[in-house]
């Protein structure tokens, strides 16, 4: 029986076959929390009789869910082994896709990567032609990659928008009314799968192995083509009640009669967000204003071009459209400190490459809007897993979700 199965009910419905597997069920979760013990650490934990954990231990590492780790050092008399559980027993796999492209990752339950992919080209589009082709990427990587299938625990997938993690829907891309998305993709990639909202699995993933050392109140900004926000509060992901919590982007504060890509009109994301930035320059070239970034007549040009044109060319205009930019971001982040008080607000996405371009700006405008306690109470730190914070942020989510009938016993 491999971990996935573990995870599941008893096939034996006997009680005694039920007891056995919660058993086992009990040890693979000491283990998970523990990182290592010995069979009598085990035994006194979970009450059980020395000779009923060997017996269960014995089965897990024939199994291969558990390894032994060698006897253990500096103990007198007999020395006794230590086990853990087998960092290969079981596999999660994390998605992000944006506009342009898609990042596959697929990391072990120890949360270490066996492989992950950035970026691979691929044109997120609503239609059926798109969703297959997306489906068949995955499946590839699956397939190309040094691990069995049936190992592979479950997926989870980060699109930006509204996303209903708990019925499985997405409202922005490949919405299907009848069925949840979730069960669709299910069945071409004959996984479970879960969604997740792009700026919320990024929280996550910051959370889980970034930038947060012990802070539980976070606010993870995802400023990027859109502008969004990922929220933990006392250590758990913000969900709110159907899911949409975190749209700060699409927050209408602006009297420009500017329509945003969501319909309505002078969002922040309408003065504050990459399209917006792409916008800004295209009206600054026209009104005469020189750039190195060469725009030319056909081209797609992208916020990316622009905030690299500020980084590594030190280009006037983008340096000026991007602290803009970035000093009112910070006036608007105000507000949400304010509100919620947190420990820790986290820079990420796209305009976090711009370094202090953008935080400088930031901070001082959060200094210079926030309440004064508000703003003494928190560090502002730069995202700092870069294009992998997605991916990681899906692997550590669905983890977390898959092991979860574990930790409710
Ligand atoms: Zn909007």
């Amino acid at each position: 029986m491999n971990l996935k199965d573990l995870l599941g009910n008893s096939k034996d419905n006997t009680l005694s076959g039920q007891k056995w597997h919660m058993l086992r069920q009990s040890i693979v979760k000491h283990l998970l929390s523990a990182g290592n013990a010995t069979i009598a650490e085990i035994s006194s934990e979970l009450q059980s009789s020395v000779p009923t954990i060997t017996k269960a231990v014995n089965e897990l590492l024939v199994e291969g869910n558990v390894v032994d780790m060698g006897k253990i050092s500096n103990s007198g008399g007999r020395r006794p082994s230590l086990y853990s559980i087998n960092p290969t027993c079981a596999f999660f796999l994390g998605v992000e896709v944006s506009r342009t492209n898609m990042s596959i990752g697929l990391q072990n339950i120890k949360n270490e990567f066996i492989s992950i992919d950035l970026r691979i080209p691929f044109a997120l589009k609503n239609s059926q032609e798109s969703l297959l082709e997306f489906c068949n990427l995955i499946n590839n990587y699956i397939e190309e990659s040094s691990v069995e299938k049936e190992l592979i625990v479950g997926i989870c997938i980060n699109f930006s928008g509204r996303i209903n993690s708990m019925e499985g829907f997405s409202y922005n891309y490949f919405f299907s009314e009848n069925r949840p998305l979730t069960e669709i993709i299910s069945e071409q990639l004959n996984l479970p799968v879960h969604l997740e909202n792009d700026s919320r699995a990024m929280a996550f993933g910051e959370y889980c192995e970034g930038v947060v050392d012990d802070e539980q109140n976070i606010i993870f900004l995802n400023y990027s083509w859109g502008v969004a926000i990922g929220m933990i509060t006392d250590g758990k992901l913000y969900y709110g009640k159907s899911g949409y919590s975190g749209e700060f982007g699409h927050s209408t504060i602006f009297d420009n009669e500017i329509m945003c890509q969501c319909g309505k009109l002078g969002c922040l994301e309408t003065e504050i967000s990459g399209w917006s930035l792409v916008n800004q320059f295209k009206a600054a070239l026209e009104q005469g204003k020189q750039s190195k970034v060469v725009l030319s007549e056909n081209s797609d040009l992208q916020h990316l071009d622009i905030i690299a044109g500020a980084v590594n060319l030190e280009d006037g205009l983008c340096v000026e459209l991007v602290t803009k930019q970035s000093e009112k971001m910070g006036r608007y982040l105000s507000i949400l400190l304010n509100i919620f008080n947190p420990d820790l607000l986290v820079i990420g996405g796209d305009f976090s490459q711009l370094g202090e371009y953008a935080l400088l700006p930031i901070q001082s405008a959060l200094k210079k809007h926030s309440l004064g306690l508000v703003n003494r109470d928190m560090k502002l730190k730069k995202s700092t897993l870069g294009h992998r914070v997605g991916v990681i942020g899906a692997c550590c989510i669905v983890k977390e979700k898959m092991l979860s009938p574990l930790f409710k016993q």
